[in-house]
């Protein structure tokens, strides 16, 4: 679904990415993991262009989204995004952040959006929430409410930066729980995190990025109980 061949990205000096390739299969939940500064936002950012590489190759469902001539707009719709901070639009209601990019992007009527976003919230267990606006939610409850905003769009990966960092760590498991159930469902899934526990549980295959490069990886099991790299070695000795 995803492939990313010899990705480089630099600001300025800072050489962020140094060489990244990894290809993503349909329905993989691919856990990226690594110290503070490593690169793992930029190489998501990567993924769906938010950041534009300074070299490599990206093609996603057999599109190279890198060329010039990739309607980059078009994909994304087929790329969610979840941010730590959620990025809902307060002086919106929920509702309304839920159904403006279907809508906007001509690709359902405002009556069939609000239907698909209610039963979204019914799902999440947010229907009452629906006219209230995102200051008036929990971090918890933000956050479920981007993750099925980012639904609304149908979808083929969804990409996670630190979703549940900026939570308070009763609202955590709220939020785990509801991409587990994503994850049993089928979805493709890259997910950036210090949830060692949802990494185990969750994983297709668990990524160590350090210093701009994947140095290390592995499915679950094998990533965390025979660790060969020393500087992943030494990460989850303070992780874990
Ligand atoms: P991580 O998510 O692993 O903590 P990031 O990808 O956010 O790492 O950042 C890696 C490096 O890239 C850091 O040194 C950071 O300062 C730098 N960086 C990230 N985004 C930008 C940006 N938009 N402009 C300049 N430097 C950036
Ligand atoms: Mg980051």
């Amino acid at each position: 679904m995803i492939s990313v061949h010899n990705l480089h990205k630099s600001f300025g000096d800072n050489k962020v990415l140094r060489g990244i390739d990894e290809q993503i299969a349909q329905g993989e939940k691919v856990v990226v993991i690594g110290p503070s500064g490593s690169g793992k936002s930029t190489f998501l950012r990567c993924l769906n262009l938010l950041e534009e590489p300074t070299s490599g190759e990206i093609t996603f469902e057999g599109v190279n989204i890198t060329d010039k001539k990739c309607d980059i707009n078009k994909m994304r719709q087929k790329m969610g995004m979840v941010f730590q901070h959620f990025n809902l639009f307060p002086h919106l209601t929920v509702l309304r952040n839920i159904t403006l990019a279907p809508v906007q992007l001509g690709l359902q009527s405002q009556k069939e959006a609000d239907k698909n976003a209610m039963k979204l919230l019914e799902r999440i267990g947010l229907s009452d929430k629906a006219e209230a606006y995102p200051p008036q939610l929990s971090g918890g409850q933000k956050q479920r409410i981007a993750i099925v905003r980012s639904l609304a769009m149908n979808p083929d990966v969804m990409l996670f930066d630190e979703p549940t960092s900026a939570l308070d760590p009763e609202m955590v498991g709220e939020v785990l729980e509801l991409m587990k159930e994503l994850a049993l469902e089928g979805m493709t899934m890259v997910v950036v995190t210090h949830e060692m526990g949802f990494a185990r549980e969750v994983a297709t295959r668990v990524l160590f990025m350090d210093e701009g490069q994947i140095v290390e990886q592995a499915p679950p099991q094998e990533f965390f109980s025979n660790p060969k790299n020393p500087r992943l070695r030494d990460f989850l000795s303070k992780v874990l």
